[in-house]
């Protein structure tokens, strides 16, 4: 039988995106994915997890000599995200320019992090920062199963 990846069935690029345990909080889910939609994004998958520590130790394993490490995993561990793979042509940029400046401080108005933001750390959402990490991130989180649609 053919042995088909997840590549054959995907029309241009995918990234991964949390709406963080704050946005979450502050009910902002359905915002943030009207501003995903309506900036042509599809969205491919999607569902609410409570990450365990563990969990969220190894999604944030490329930051772990941070100084701001420990904080980080705890913040993200305080309550429910929205983890979804988006999809469209040029994805992770478009995600990023979406999202705008880690820092809300920075980010530029139209941004879901001027919108929703608090600080630096409580920043609203997630993007996968280049092709390596989204592949990452996506298996992270979901199955091929559950990207076939
Ligand atoms: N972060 C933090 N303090 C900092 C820098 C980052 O708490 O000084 C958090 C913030 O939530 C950020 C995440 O760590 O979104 C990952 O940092 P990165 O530099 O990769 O920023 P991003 O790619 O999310 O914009």
């Amino acid at each position: 039988a053919e042995k088909y990846t997840l590549e054959d069935f995907t029309m241009g690029e995918l990234t991964f995106s949390i709406i963080k345990p704050d946005a979450v909080a502050n009910n902002k889910i359905g915002d943030i994915l009207k501003m995903i939609s309506d900036s042509g994004l599809k969205i491919k998958a999607t569902k609410m997890i409570h990450m365990s520590k563990t969990q969220a130790e190894g999604f944030y394993a490329v930051h772990k000599e941070r100084p701001f490490f420990g904080e980080l995993v705890e913040f993200m561990i305080s309550g429910p995200c929205v983890v979804s793979v988006l999809e469209g042509d040029n994805a992770i940029k478009r995600y990023r320019d979406l999202m705008g400046a880690t820092n809300p401080a920075d980010a530029v108005e139209g941004t879901i992090r001027k919108a929703f933001g608090a600080g630096i750390e409580a920043n609203a959402c997630h993007g996968s920062d280049g092709p390596d990490t989204a592949k990452v991130e996506v298996s992270y989180f979901f199955s091929n199963l559950e990207l076939v649609n």
